[in-house]
């Protein structure tokens, strides 16, 4: 262990530089070894819900990213650490208040971080590591003005502008999950009624499928499917087979995101909205009706002008990757 923290501190010349990318999610934290041009050099993932003691969680956290270091296989430098994370506050690297993690009120997750590794710790919610991973190794290496939605149980956005992740004055920028898609709407974890993720997320479609099945008696391959066990997945297979419930609850999912983005592009013009995340990889079934109801809902100035892509990161370590970037893009530049 000395050795490695000596390495850590004293970065050689002659050894690759790396950065540590770490997604922390509400069931598992995935992370990984990376370097600037995006080659992944070990990952590996622990589970983050099964530490209550947000101690423990910063011990096992540690130990893993020491042992992806000796994993390496060739002499790494590392250069930071970039965490994307539910309420990750930005300019304070703290944790907080997030209702999917079990550690309660604000946690200074950077600074504890720090007492193990002496390099930068930067943190940032995932949705804005998803934009800078889109930036740095996806499809939105050429753009300056740009948006990525996440859409997974939740949704998150991140906002490019003039080639800048907003964090606005407090670190928080970007929740377009919780504006307000539906007045007195239905309820968000957030405590608040109607925001945009309760109808437009993984979860939000699946409440759509329940209200549709409720009020419609056509038949449907979804009606035999209880609540925990509805997937986004499954709800798109049953779409692609032409299911009228399935394809529905798309059309309304799409028309919800799409009203809103068109309130989005007022706001910021962007050159693209790239959707990233489980609902995203339904393609079409979800890029088509959004794409069409933006454009409805369009002043004449921006119309034809906003493109709706799918994310050019693969899924798989995407998080990781995007986490990454806080790094190579917000402290070494
Ligand atoms: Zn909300």
């Amino acid at each position: 262990m000395f050795s490695l923290i000596l390495a850590v501190h004293q970065p050689k010349q002659f050894m690759k530089k790396v950065v540590a990318g770490i997604d922390i999610g509400g069931t598992y934290t995935k992370l990984g070894i990376i370097d600037r041009s995006g080659k992944i050099y070990a990952e590996a993932s622990i589970q983050t819900d099964s530490y209550l003691e947000i101690t423990s969680y910063i011990k096992q956290l540690s130990s893993a990213i020491r042992k992806l270091l000796k994993e390496c296989g060739e002499e790494v430098g590392i250069q930071g650490i970039g965490i994307g994370a539910p309420n990750a506050n930005y300019y304070h690297g703290t944790i907080e208040h997030a209702p999917n993690l079990n550690w309660k009120g604000v946690i200074h997750f950077a600074d504890m971080l720090k007492q193990t590794f002496d390099v930068p710790v930067v943190m940032t919610n995932d949705a804005n590591a998803a934009a800078l991973g889109e930036m740095i190794y996806g499809s939105a290496s050429d753009m300056k003005d740009f948006i990525v939605v996440t859409l997974g149980t939740g949704l998150g956005s991140g906002i490019v502008v003039n080639g800048r992740v907003v964090y606005g004055h407090d670190g928080f920028a970007g929740e377009m999950g919780h504006v307000t898609a539906v007045g007195n709407g239905r309820q968000c974890g957030c405590g608040q009624k109607g925001c945009l993720e309760t109808y437009v997320s993984a979860t939000g479609i699946k409440r759509t499928v329940f209200e549709l099945l409720a009020v419609e008696n056509k038949e449907s391959a979804l009606r035999t499917i209880n609540f925990e066990e509805l997937t986004a997945k499954k709800i798109s297979t049953a779409a692609e087979s032409g299911d009228f419930i399935a394809l529905k609850a798309f059309e309304i999912t799409g028309k919800m995101l799409g009203t809103s983005l068109a309130d989005t592009v007022a706001l910021f013009s962007p050159e693209a909205i790239f959707l990233f995340g489980g609902l995203a990889n339904a393609g079409e079934l979800i890029l088509k009706p959004t794409k069409e109801h933006m454009e409805k809902n369009l002043q004449p100035i921006f119309c034809d002008k906003v493109k709706i892509l799918p994310s050019g990161l693969t899924q798989a370590n995407a998080a990781v990757m995007g986490a990454s970037g806080l790094i190579w893009k917000e402290i070494i530049g």
